[in-house]
């Protein structure tokens, strides 16, 4: 479990700043969604918190702990992308494990986390298989399953259902929430689809061109937004 402290987070490409000084706190174990249209800036910031972006100026910290200059593997953190990135030429178990072979933990320490991760996720039968021969769903699976071995202090979850059909991606909504749950692990879930981030976050952070519109629970955004972007955003009755 971990807290995290996004404080004045700023990102410019070249001459243009698409994060206009952003803050969030986000308590241990707690599951906040990051919503806002396309373009607003939500993978860039997640990008930032992963370490995989240079931060322009701000402060992320976790657990206290400024980790703004260290590398992504020495964050403690996982990130599960929307394309779920797994090595097509790798078995479900490789592509499980991989990250924990690169730390340099032994066979027998990897072997006991992927087993342990493929049971949780229900891909026991499926660990000598190659992605190509998955489902949309287990392949999904398997992506969490490379964080979850990772036992870090943070997912970061990156529009992880947009490629699944629409029944399949409300079902993994609650699969989702319910390993998060199980786990304890504080996530941040970034997502433009705001039935997701309604039915889903403990928080939900609306942003819009950079900038934070509001925080608050969902049913707090959704009965009081605080401007008509929200209200809009979130579906409140107007
Ligand atoms: P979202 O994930 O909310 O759709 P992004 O974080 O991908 O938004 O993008 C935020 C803004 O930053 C957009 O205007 C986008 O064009 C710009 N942007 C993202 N990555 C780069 C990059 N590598 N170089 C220049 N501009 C970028
Ligand atoms: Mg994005």
């Amino acid at each position: 479990m971990a807290q995290v402290e996004i404080a004045a987070l700023r990102k410019s490409y070249g001459a243009l700043e698409v994060i206009h000084g952003v803050n969030v706190s986000i308590a241990d174990g707690e599951f906040v969604a990051l919503v806002g249209p396309s373009g607003c800036g939500k993978s860039t910031l997640l990008r930032m918190v992963a370490g995989l972006e240079e931060i322009t100026g701000g402060d992320i910290s976790v657990d206290g702990k400024l980790i703004n200059d260290l590398a992504p593997r020495d964050r403690d953190i996982a990130m599960v992308f929307q394309n779920y990135a797994l090595y097509p030429h790798m078995t479900v178990a490789k592509n499980m494990g991989f990250a924990l072979k690169l730390q340099g933990l032994s066979t027998g320490e990897i072997d006991r986390r992927v087993k342990a991760a493929a049971g949780i996720l229900d891909l026991d039968a499926y660990l000598g298989r190659k992605p190509a021969a998955l489902s949309g769903g287990q392949r999904q699976r398997v992506a969490m399953g490379r964080a979850i071995v990772r036992a870090p202090k943070v997912f970061l979850f990156d529009e992880p259902l947009s490629n699944l059909d629409a029944k399949l991606r409300v079902q993994m909504r609650a699969e989702i929430r319910e390993l998060q749950k199980r786990l304890g692990t504080t996530t941040i879930y970034v997502t433009h689809d705001q039935v997701e981030a309604m039915t889903m976050a403990d928080k939900i952070v609306v942003l819009q061109q950079g900038r934070v519109e509001q925080i608050g629970a969902p049913l707090d955004l959704y009965h009081r937004p605080a401007n008509l972007f929200v209200a809009t955003f979130i579906g409140s009755p107007q």
